[in-house]
C-alpha cells in the first residue's frame, strides 16, 4: 500500500501538471489536504511529509484533531469545509482559521460575533449550490451577491471566495461546468467590487477540471489517505 507521504508527492505532481496545462502557475492553487475520518496520527504523518493545511467536515472531529495535534497549531491551518450548525459557531470560531461552508447570513454574523478579539479575522467562503440539488448544501447562485456584500461587511470575518461541491460527473468536460459556473460567479461577485482572491473547488475525481476553470484552492482527501471506510459526505 502507497505511504500517506508517497500520494501526497503523488497528487502535488498531478496539481503541478495541472496547473501547467491550464497555463498557470504552480503556485497559484493552494493544496487543502482532507483528513476527515483519518486519525490525528495520519495527518500527522502528511504533515511529516509537509502538508500544512487540513480540512475538516465534522466540527467534534475536528476539535478532536486539533487539540491533538496542539503542538502544531502555530504551523499549520484548519479549514471546516462541512456543513455548520449555527449552534456550533462558538467553537468553530475559536478553533479553526477557515469555515469554507458558509451558506447563511445568521451563521456568519454568530461566527463575526464569536471570534476572538485576539486572533485574526476568520477567513470564510461562501458556498453556493452550484449544481441546483436540492439536498446539497449551498446559497443559490442568485443570493450570492447579496450574501457576499453583507458578509463582507462583517468586521471579524474575512470573505475570500466562493466554494462548491458540484455534483459528480464523469468526464473531463462535464466536470469543468459547475466549475466555470462558480468561477463566472466569482469574477460578476469581484465586478460589482468585492475583493476575493479565493476559489475552492476540485475533489479527489474532478481536480484537473476545477484548475483548469481557474480553482485556487483544491480540497483533496482520498487520493492521499486513500479510500475512506465508511462514504462520507
Ligand atoms: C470529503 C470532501 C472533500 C475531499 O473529497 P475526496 O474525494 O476524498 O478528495 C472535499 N470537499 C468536501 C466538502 C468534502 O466533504
Amino acid at each position: 500500500m502507497a505511504t500517506i507521504a508517497a500520494n501526497l508527492q503523488e497528487t502535488q505532481t498531478r496539481l503541478a501538471s495541472a496547473c501547467t496545462r491550464a497555463g498557470r502557475p504552480v503556485q497559484s492553487v493552494t493544496l487543502l489536504v482532507v483528513s476527515k475520518t483519518f486519525s490525528a496520527t495520519a495527518v500527522r504523518e502528511a504533515y511529516n511529509a509537509g502538508a500544512r493545511r487540513f480540512g475538516e467536515n465534522y466540527v467534534q472531529e475536528g476539535l478532536e484533531k486539533i487539540e491533538a495535534l496542539a503542538d502544531l497549531r502555530q504551523d499549520v491551518e484548519w479549514h471546516l469545509i462541512g456543513p455548520l450548525q449555527s449552534n456550533k459557531t462558538r467553537v468553530v470560531a475559536e478553533a479553526f482559521d477557515w469555515v469554507h461552508s458558509v451558506d447563511r447570513l445568521k451563521t456568519a454574523q454568530r461566527l463575526s460575533e464569536q471570534r476572538p478579539a485576539a486572533l485574526p479575522p476568520l477567513n470564510v467562503c461562501l458556498q453556493i449550490n452550484i449544481s441546483g440539488e436540492d439536498t446539497k448544501s449551498g446559497a443559490a447562485p442568485g443570493e450570492a451577491l447579496a450574501l457576499a456584500r453583507a458578509i463582507a461587511a462583517l468586521p471579524r470575518l474575512r470573505l475570500r471566495g466562493l466554494m462548491a461541491v458540484p455534483e459528480p460527473a464523469a468526464d473531463f468536460e462535464a466536470q469543468r461546468l459547475p466549475h466555470r459556473a462558480l468561477a463566472e460567479l466569482q469574477r460578476q461577485l469581484i465586478a460589482q467590487g468585492l475583493t476575493l482572491d479565493t476559489l475552492s473547488i476540485g475533489m479527489s475525481a474532478d481536480l484537473e477540471a476545477a484548475v483548469a476553470e481557474g480553482a485556487t484552492m483544491v480540497r483533496i482527501g482520498s487520493a492521499i489517505f486513500g479510500q475512506r471506510p465508511t462514504p462520507a459526505a
